[in-house]
């Protein structure tokens, strides 16, 4: 697919971001660019539109990018997944590990997703899959199942699969 090499061409590189030794993968430049943005929304939306998902879940921030514009063309609903204290109401959440310490993600339960339906979670980027196996769980609490996750960037480590609990993971671009 033509379509990949420029994905990957609009990601941009930033050395030591946010902390020294860290290659930052910015997608900014990419959504920035309206025709590349189009085709990253595209290739998932082609994939997912006949598999009957009605939730597609983004992670908070930059999966916030990325998974409404896929939940509005395949017709599902948008849940965003939100860091602690941002979500009113009773919400449900999980703890998963970071590099150095632990972060938690927070999902509304009222109303929100019903038992059995599909689900898809949308992210920008995968590395350990830690952050991505907290939303599988948010979602199997509330009864969801679970058909896949979705990045636009994928770091090569088998590491993430193992961690993703046996759910497929969908990676466009590996990093540059
Ligand atoms: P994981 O939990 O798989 O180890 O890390 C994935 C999470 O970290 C994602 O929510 C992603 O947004 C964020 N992340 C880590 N490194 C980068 C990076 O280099 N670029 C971007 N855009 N996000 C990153």
């Amino acid at each position: 697919d033509p379509r990949l090499k420029a994905i990957s061409d609009a990601i941009s590189v930033v050395p030591n971001f946010p902390k020294p030794g860290i290659m930052f993968q910015d997608i900014t430049t990419l959504v920035s660019d309206h025709k590349v943005f189009k085709h990253t929304v595209d290739i998932f939306v082609e994939r997912y539109r006949d598999m009957g998902i009605s939730v597609v879940a983004g992670v908070e921030a930059r999966g916030f990018i990325f998974a409404p514009p896929i939940a509005l063309a395949i017709g599902a609903k948008f849940i965003p997944l939100r860091k602690p204290g941002k979500l009113p109401g009773d919400v449900i959440s999980e703890a998963y590990e970071l590099e150095y310490g632990s972060d938690c993600l927070e999902m509304r339960v009222a109303g929100a997703v019903k038992q059995g339906e599909r689900a898809l979670v949308v992210d920008d980027l995968v590395a350990t899959g830690g952050t991505l196996s907290a939303a599988i769980r948010l979602l199997e609490r509330v009864g969801a199942e679970v058909v896949e996750c979705a990045c636009v960037i994928g770091l090569p480590e088998v590491k993430g699969r193992r961690l993703l609990d046996g759910k497929p993971l969908y990676v466009l671009v590996e990093p540059r």
